[in-house]
């Protein structure tokens, strides 16, 4: 049960509510949002007199029953789309987005280059990274506190947003100080205390689908972020681990609509890890749009061969340029399907 108390409750209604809930013999998550608290109430067994109960309360504006183990992400808590407005763009809006840049973020050339091609090609949000999750331990480690100044330096220069990957609880307020969202990378989908920090940012969160994880997982550690007061969090599909050797990660591209079925959070698609094949690159992203991703997250690089992380997988910026202007009619057509199902154009 989610349990949204009236605008500016006291404390003592608060607990009042949460007394009646605890009575029941439910565990009670209370989440304090600028305007409202809202109480998730988790537990087994029927919840009718319990929901009965509590609609009788005075202080309780509504309390709904949840089935899905995922709660506040669920369709079931809100059916309209979330949209994250980052730096004048939004994601989960009228608008396809697209986030490129290049895997780490190398020196400041690099990175200026790479971020005056995404915003001239009609990119919005700048991808780099500076803190990289490596394999192995002597691959590089990005550029860490120098990568996020570079960063913030080429997103103000060109008007971009800035992604980019926080890998440690302990460095979510260094990185939210100079990145627009927050990466969670696929290896760490379930480190629950990153998760739980990422409750308490003041930055939109983009959480990457785990190597082996089903999409409930993902939903689950969405859930995470949330319930621990974040709701700009955005999902992104980068393909998992199968038996398939021929790509890095096999794409499972229905979870784009699957998870647009399932929650209300916007969906973002990653050709570039995906497939680890710079050819395979634009195929996929012509898919990601025609199926109704929110938003598209591609590796660049100004010359990809001399790339310190993940050249193979990366487009040049001439090929960016060329695949933007070939997504035009897949975008406009993804306009039309948007304002086909939004509400306000029945
Ligand atoms: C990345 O975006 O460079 C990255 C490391 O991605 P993932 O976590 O999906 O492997
Ligand atoms: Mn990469």
């Amino acid at each position: 049960m989610i349990i949204s108390m009236k605008l500016r409750s006291s404390k003592q209604e608060i607990e009042e509510v949460c007394q009646r809930i605890r009575d029941f013999g439910y565990k009670i998550h209370e989440i304090h949002g600028e305007e409202r608290v809202v109480i998730a109430a988790v537990g087994v067994g029927d919840v009718t007199p319990c929901l009965d109960a509590l609609e009788m309360m005075p202080q309780v504006d509504n309390a709904v029953r949840i089935s899905a183990p995922y709660k506040f992400v669920s369709k079931e808590f809100r059916k309209e789309k979330t949209r994250i407005r980052v730096k004048g763009c939004e994601i989960g809006g009228d608008d396809f987005i697209m986030m490129a840049g290049p895997c780490s973020v190398e020196s400041e050339t690099q990175i200026m280059e790479s971020a005056e091609a995404v915003a001239s090609a009609g990119g919005k949000v700048l991808r780099g990274g500076a803190f990289k999750p490596r394999t192995s331990p002597y691959d590089f480690q990005g550029l860490e506190l120098e990568g996020l100044k570079l960063l913030r330096k080429a997103g103000e220069s060109t008007g971009l947003a800035v992604i980019t990957e926080v890998m440690s609880d302990r460095d979510v307020e260094l990185v939210a100080e100079y990145a627009d969202i927050l990466q969670i990378g696929a290896r760490n989908m379930q480190n629950f205390a990153l998760l739980k920090s990422l409750g308490k940012a003041n930055r939109p969160v983009m959480l990457k689908r785990g190597l082996s994880s089903t999409i409930k997982e993902l939903l689950m550690s969405a859930e995470y972020v949330v319930a621990h007061g974040n709701n700009d969090v955005m999902l992104c599909e980068r393909g998992i681990r199968t038996f398939e050797t021929i790509t890095r990660n096999t794409c499972d591209i229905v979870a784009v609509p699957v998870l647009q079925e399932m929650t209300h959070l916007p969906v973002v698609l990653d050709p570039s890890h995906a497939t680890g094949k710079r050819s395979l690159v634009p195929a996929l992203t012509r898919a990601g749009v025609a199926i109704g991703a929110d938003a598209v997250i591609l590796e660049t690089h100004p010359c990809p061969e001399k790339a310190w992380s993940d050249g193979a997988q990366s487009l040049t910026l001439g090929a960016f340029k060329t695949l933007m202007k070939e997504l035009r009619p897949y975008i406009e057509l993804w306009k039309e399907r948007r304002y086909a199902e939004s509400p306000v154009a029945v």
